[in-house]
């Protein structure tokens, strides 16, 4: 039987949700890419609601996304 894969990034977790009122699983979605690494948000996969986050310490990804030499115009 094919199953559609449909989801992206999910991690099996499951998390309390107070919407939904038990735990639910949820989806790993990338916030912020910083210097000291990447914040992501938990949300819930069924209503959407924010139920928890996390920052990794991979910073590589970061510098991946900044151009290595940037240069100003007048100088
Ligand atoms: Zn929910």
């Amino acid at each position: 039987m094919a199953r559609p894969d449909s989801f992206e990034e999910f991690e099996a977790t499951s998390l309390f949700c107070p919407r939904c009122r038990r735990a639910t699983p949820v989806r790993k979605k990338l916030l912020l890419v910083l210097p000291s690494g990447n914040k992501y948000d938990y949300v819930c996969a069924e209503c959407g609601t924010t139920v928890g986050g996390k920052t990794d310490n991979d910073a590589r990804a970061f510098h991946d996304t900044i151009p290595p030499a940037p240069r100003r115009p007048f100088q």
